[in-house]
């Protein structure tokens, strides 16, 4: 099973031992410095954290940790080129699976710019982009962001995150992949498992976004046997356990 969206970085080994026992092999972690910033060389030594020390963290419990990096719509407040820079080195590298997570939040004129630079670099590079939805005001910004993706990117490239009942409807039918968080305070299981059952598997990843907010580093998993206990066709269940994010992110 794969985790497709995560921020190792706020978790515990504990965590990852126990994701690991509940079937998990391969987790999808995204950049966000939940703190103040007090410059643009804080962001790239939390980012090189992730790249350098998680990986291995993680990997110690023989979970293969993907690592996407980029600046996140709460830490827009540096100025962007470092990271830019480092953003191209990390691609050509081949470190980072996806520019993310990106987007916007409170629609400040730094988070669009912001956004429309990554999702620049994302298309220039070929390289997939996780999209936020916020949790306050997500129908707002969510018509911001389709505004602005088909100008600067292709769709095949774009997972929209955090996608619940309120705003499926809206996204379905575009050619964006679909994220299903299923995380204490937005969105249990039976949420998601509802959404899979109405609009079907194929355009769906699950993650359970584990952060520093609360969590639940088995929500995947837990999703998943659910899934299975009501019978759902193993084929279907195998699509959104790894198949669609394998694909995604040709991984
Ligand atoms: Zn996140």
């Amino acid at each position: 099973m794969i985790d497709t969206h995560t921020h190792v970085d706020a978790r515990s080994s504990e965590d990852f031992e126990m994701m690991y026992l509940s079937g998990i092999d391969t987790i999808v972690t995204c950049g966000f410095y939940p703190y103040k910033l007090t410059n643009e060389t804080v962001l790239l030594n939390h980012l090189e954290r992730i790249l350098h020390y998680d990986t291995k963290r993680v990997g110690e419990y023989g979970i293969d940790l993907k690592v996407a990096l980029g600046i996140h719509p709460a830490n827009t407040e540096i100025k962007p080129d470092l990271i830019y820079e480092n953003l191209y080195k990390w691609i050509e590298n081949k470190d980072i699976i996806a520019i993310g997570e990106i987007g916007l939040e409170d629609l400040t004129e730094e988070e669009y710019q912001i956004f429309k630079g990554q999702l620049d670099i994302a298309e220039e590079t070929k390289t997939p982009v996780i999209v936020h939805t916020p949790r306050k005001n997500k129908k707002k910004v969510l018509k911001e962001i389709l505004t602005i993706l088909p100008d600067h990117i292709s769709p095949e490239l774009v997972v929209i995150d955090h996608v619940n009942q309120n705003i499926v409807g809206e996204l379905i039918d575009t050619d964006y992949t679909l994220g299903l968080t299923v995380q204490p305070q937005k969105m249990d299981k039976e949420e998601a498992i509802a959404i899979l059952k109405e609009y079907g598997f194929d355009r769906f990843l699950l993650n359970s976004d584990m952060s520093n907010k609360p969590s639940d580093p088995l929500s995947v998993a837990k999703t998943v046997r659910e899934l299975q206990r009501l019978d759902f066709e193993k084929k279907e269940i195998e699509k959104v356990a790894s198949k669609n994010a394998k694909k995604f992110y040709k991984i």
